[in-house]
């Protein structure tokens, strides 16, 4: 499925260039336009979902199956020493392209890439309700 007006779905049926690493039927993986860091890279399903709440289970393993490889093949030409995997959904958490979308962001010493979060404290009862909440919908 795709919808209109979306930019991924464009980019993902080659409608609008892309500098694209590898694509096969289902999904195409190409450099984002403003990287962080030299490498960051997108994985997108070539089907249209707005976020994780919407996309299917096999879709998503076989998109983090190809991730494993991308991720094996800008290390190995990179010479990256970390990767950090971020996918946004709503805008609340940052996202700004409403098409599911995978940031592979190669990291190295000195970079200026900033994925970080105020560690809080754990309510150990809300936790375990939350466990048992949660865990009924899985
Ligand atoms: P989000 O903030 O939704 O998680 O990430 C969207 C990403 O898409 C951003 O990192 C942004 O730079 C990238 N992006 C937006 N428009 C384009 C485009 O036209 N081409 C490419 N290659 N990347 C884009
Ligand atoms: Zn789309």
């Amino acid at each position: 499925m795709r919808k209109d007006d979306c930019l991924f779905c464009k980019i993902a049926a080659g409608e609008i260039p892309s500098t694209t690493l590898y694509e096969n039927d289902d999904f195409r993986v190409f450099f984002d336009i403003n990287p962080a860091s030299r490498g960051h890279c997108l994985i997108i399903p070539k089907q249209h979902y707005d976020t994780i709440f919407d996309l299917d289970g096999t879709s998503a393993a076989s998109l983090f199956t190809l991730a494993t490889k991308v991720a094996r093949g800008l290390k190995a030409e990179l010479n990256c020493e970390g990767m950090n995997l971020v996918q946004n959904n709503g805008t609340i958490a940052g996202q700004t392209v409403f098409h599911f979308h995978l940031h592979l962001i190669p990291r190295y010493t000195g970079d200026t890439v900033n994925v970080q979060w105020q560690p809080g404290e754990a309510d150990m009862d809300e936790l375990k309700a939350l466990a048992e909440s949660v865990g009924s919908h899985i």
